[in-house]
């Protein structure tokens, strides 16, 4: 229904509709805290989408900023998620600790994200009721003391004169998918030890520490799975593997089955040689950058 996390960020709004947007992009950042500045100071204003905010070198925009009674603020984070996860929880207190860094008083955290039971209706969709808020008030709590070591950590890593030997491997792709994993994997070898299906983190790290990168480096009396013996010979041999099960259940289909469904047997029951496909980049719905050292 929805395509990315952005897509989902503009439809929330709708969870507030007299909130004012602060237009201003990220190449306006500067316009843009002097516009949330002059927003937060009107008190006819009762909510704010995008609103910017810069503290301890770290500039961050809030998909949704509401007033409450009292002089204090709701933070809410979209996501087009169907729960709250940890790295919502991680992205809400840098948010939060950027904010209260401003003076901003903070009273409510929520994560706003998709409500799973919602049934879109005849007359199109009910966005108070695709969207879920849930409190997260005390976890983001929990988590704000910790922030400016984070905060601190990352900035430290931003001034090395080159980029940390960090090796690629199963923690690019946690809580999603590195944007880059290509840039770092570019040297592999096609049939990097990665690729093995199943590979477990343990099992890639041991082959990675004995420097073994290709799967024709594998020692043959290394312990794998039988499917994963099935690729490494695939790649040895340079012969694809063709299940024997497959004539088998090819014929539950019937005669000349769609082309699109011999496809699907056809990955399944075979293997040969080349990486693996990785998941389509997600769109991480960032709202949070970390500037450079203080000039
Ligand atoms: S892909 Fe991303 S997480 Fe993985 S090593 Fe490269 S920069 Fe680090």
């Amino acid at each position: 229904m929805l395509a990315v996390g952005t897509d989902v960020g503009v439809a929330a709004r709708q969870l507030v509709p007299s909130g004012v947007l602060v237009g201003e992009g990220p190449d306006r950042h500067a316009e843009a805290v002097e516009r949330t500045r002059q927003l937060i100071a009107n008190p006819d204003v009762s909510a704010i989408f995008e609103a910017a905010f810069a503290f301890d070198r770290v500039l961050i925009r809030a998909d949704i900023l509401e007033r409450l009674p009292g002089g204090a603020w709701r933070l809410s984070e979209v996501k087009s998620s169907t729960r709250v996860k940890p790295e919502h929880l991680h992205d809400l207190s840098i948010q939060a600790y950027v904010i209260m860094g401003c003076g901003i008083t903070l009273e409510q955290m929520q994560l706003v994200h998709v409500d799973t039971t919602y049934v879109r209706g005849e007359n199109g969709i009910d966005w108070r009721a695709y969207f879920k808020r849930a409190d997260v008030t005390g976890e983001v709590r929990a988590l704000l003391p910790s922030v400016p070591d984070r905060v601190s950590n990352m900035h430290a890593v931003l001034v090395l004169p080159a980029a940390p030997e960090i090796r690629p491997s199963g923690h690019c792709f946690s809580p999603f998918e590195c944007e880059f994993w290509s840039r770092c994997t570019v040297d592999k070898p096609r049939d990097w030890i990665f690729y093995l299906p199943h590979l477990k983190p343990a099992v890639f790290a041991e082959l990675d520490a004995q420097g073994i990168e290709s799967m024709r480096e594998v020692p043959s009396d290394f312990p794998l799975t039988a499917g994963q013996q099935r690729v490494v010979e695939a790649v040895l041999s340079g012969r694809e593997y063709v299940s024997h099960q497959l004539h088998e259940a090819l014929a539950q289909l019937g005669p000349l089955p769609p082309t699109s469904t011999l496809k699907r047997f056809h990955r399944r029951y075979r293997c040969t040689e080349g990486p693996a496909p990785t998941s389509a980049s997600r769109s991480s719905g960032r709202s949070t950058t970390l500037t450079g050292p203080a000039a």
